[in-house]
């Protein structure tokens, strides 16, 4: 049984930084309700903790966590010394560790958690962990599911969780509209605080789930689904600390006095930006983020397409109408399996056998839905004043129903509970909460994500969904596809559903990930982001010029993290004190510790 002590109301907004507005917390309490009906007992995990990092003995860590502790206050610091009864969920998950982990429960998890209340904290605890060598892992909420959550990649490392105390909305400006906050915000928060200050006339660009930082996702490179759609290049200036606890404002931010850190984001010289963005380079405390004017007007639309073998066909128009701005957000086109599955109901309602589940159940589920029987569907808005969205809406309708049997679904048909009007939320900026409900598949369901990037073109579709077709069903996993369309690329977000309390399931998806990645980049497609536990082989496919590019990060990284405390491994990028020890995972040498760290010579005075 779940344990079923853990169903406790969901915390909101006002009780949490991380919480949930009480506009959805019926949403969350339904979504809660079936996360842990689908739960099975945890197995009993059989690590020692807390688990100490590689190069240090155990009475260096005590005496440094003594330290850390007298410099903090001992309720900023907290040890990982037992392990977790029950992994919760989104809206409570740990930060110490994956909640989705794919690696196995013991693998990729802290050896402490600390809060800094602001950036000096920041720069004493990167001091002290240079001071000790002691890696360290910054998160601001630890919800980046799918990619890693709140694991760090070096095992013991001290995760620095920055949005439990630095959750400030700084500034809210609603003439140049933009904004400025600390690593806690979440979409959730930033939304809320807008309507509470009675500015309809600023939209905040959320991904499917409002949960995360505004910081965190941007940094992965997280995309929303209003036309701003593209995090990164919407942020505009960073306050970064370095690894050697050096604080530093990026573009117009640089200039004392300066009022336009938030509206020009390049400032004068290099742009230092990229380096901190799916990095392990700086720790990020502030970001300035621009929001979108309210179009004055928006309306969904839904199309549903009839055949497998439609898409190359849909994709084709989807690009000149997408590139010109007729398609005006990163919509997506979403596989009739997925629908079925985001209805929160297990698997096993459906078929009870091994297997990818057959397409006649799954055309015979979504002939049960609003869209009737289909195999692909388009989720799209348009935005600004009626005559406007007449105009656009009549050029995308004549263009989708040149392919047979494409069919508009009127949304006045639509049942207002219905996973479409989620869409509708989150495209209008209004970030909701129903997204993850197709983990509920399979028990204990945990997901990692395939996504490759690719032009907009059918024929780069047909074969990035072949060989995830052909994998799947190697694998025996239901294929989850869906097109995520930016405007000149798409994404190909493929989600694997795992149970991750079985190992079996857990290698399943580990291999069949793994098999893609090197599917893909052989036809010369690469991931836009990744699982920590893929990093190395992701890193590793982008090796043009006999990996000019790695030799050029890993310069860089030892350049500016000396003693390689920051995020080691990150995005595939060790610094010195690691390299060549067999640290990279999936690479050959199956490592999640390698053969330890360069012997200590003594910590890089700084
Ligand atoms: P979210 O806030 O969306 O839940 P996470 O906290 O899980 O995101 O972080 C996503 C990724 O970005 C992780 O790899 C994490 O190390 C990195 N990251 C998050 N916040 C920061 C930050 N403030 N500075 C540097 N890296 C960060």
């Amino acid at each position: 049984m779940a344990d079923r002590s853990a169903l406790t109301e969901t915390p909101t907004l006002s009780q949490a930084h991380s919480g949930i507005p009480s506009r959805l917390l019926h949403k969350a309490e339904r979504a809660k309700a079936l996360v842990f009906k689908g739960k099975t007992p945890q197995p009993q995990q059989q690590q020692s903790l807390p688990a100490i990092p590689q190069g240090v003995s155990r009475a260096t860590f005590d005496k440094a966590i003594t330290d850390l502790t007298n410099q903090l206050g001992p309720e900023n610091v907290e040890l990982n010394d037992k392990p977790p009864k029950d992994d919760g969920w989104y809206m409570e998950h740990p930060n110490t560790h994956d909640m989705m982990n794919v690696t196995g429960s013991d693998a990729l998890v802290a050896s402490a958690v600390v809060y800094p209340s602001s950036t000096a904290e920041v720069q004493k605890i990167v001091l002290w962990a240079n001071q000790y060598r002691i890696p360290i892992f910054p998160i601001s909420m630890g919800r980046n599911l799918g990619y890693g959550g709140a694991a760090p990649r070096v095992r013991g490392s001290v995760v620095i969780d920055l949005g439990k105390r630095m959750n400030k909305i700084l500034d809210i400006d609603p003439d140049d509209h933009t904004c400025l906050v600390e690593p806690g915000v979440s979409f959730y928060a930033l939304y809320e605080a807008i309507q509470a200050k009675g500015y309809d006339h600023l939209w905040v660009d959320t991904p499917d789930l409002g949960g995360g930082s505004v910081i965190g996702n941007t940094l992965d490179r997280g995309v929303g689904y209003t036309p701003y759609g593209d995090h990164w290049a919407t942020h505009s200036g960073l306050e970064v600390v370095l690894p050697t606890g050096e604080v530093l404002r990026t573009g117009m931010g640089a200039l004392p006095h300066s009022n336009t850190s938030q509206i020009f984001p390049y400032g004068f010289g290099p742009i230092a930006d990229g380096l901190f963005s799916q990095s392990n380079l700086g720790i990020v405390t502030q970001m300035g983020m621009t929001l979108m004017p309210n179009p004055t007007g928006h309306e969904s639309f839904l199309y549903a397409f009839a055949l497998e073998t439609d898409l190359a066909q849909v994709i084709d128009i989807i690009r000149p109408l997408r590139i010109s701005n007729i398609l005006e957000n990163v919509a997506q086109l979403r596989s009739a399996v997925q629908t079925i599955a985001v209805q929160g109901r297990p698997r096993k309602d459906f078929y009870d056998q091994p297997g990818p589940i057959p397409q006649s159940i799954i055309d015979a589920e979504v002939s049960k839905l609003p869209c009737g029987k289909c195999a692909w569907l388009y989720y799209g808005m348009a935005y600004g004043p009626p005559h406007i969205r007449a105009y656009k809406l009549a050029i995308i309708d004549a263009e989708f129903k040149k392919v047979a049997g494409a069919r508009r679904i009127d949304p006045a048909t639509i049942p207002k509970d219905n996973y479409f009007w989620s869409r509708d939320n989150i495209a209008a900026g209004v970030p909701d909460f129903e997204e993850l409900l197709w983990c509920n598949w399979v028990p204990n369901g945990s997901h990692i994500a395939f996504s490759p990037v690719s032009p907009i073109r059918g024929k780069d579709a047909e074969r990035l969904m072949a060989l995830a077709k052909r994998r799947h069903a190697e694998s025996g996993i239901d294929l989850f596809p869906a097109f995520c369309v930016g405007l000149r690329e798409m994404h190909l977000i493929v989600e694997i559903v795992f149970d991750k309390t079985k190992p079996e399931a857990r290698e399943a998806a580990m291999a069949c990930m793994r098999a893609m990645v090197d599917d893909a980049a052989a036809l010369g497609y690469g991931e836009y982001r990744t699982h920590l536990a893929l990093m190395d082989q992701v890193a590793g496919t982008y090796s043009w010029n006999d990996n000019a590019l790695m030799k050029f990060n890993e310069r860089i990284k030892d350049a500016l993290d000396p003693n390689g405390i920051l995020a080691p491994g990150k995005s595939g990028i060790w610094p010195k004190r690691y390299r060549g020890r067999g640290w990279e995972m999936g690479t050959g040498a199956e490592g999640v510790e390698g053969n330890g760290v360069e012997p200590e010579t003594g910590s890089v005075k700084l």
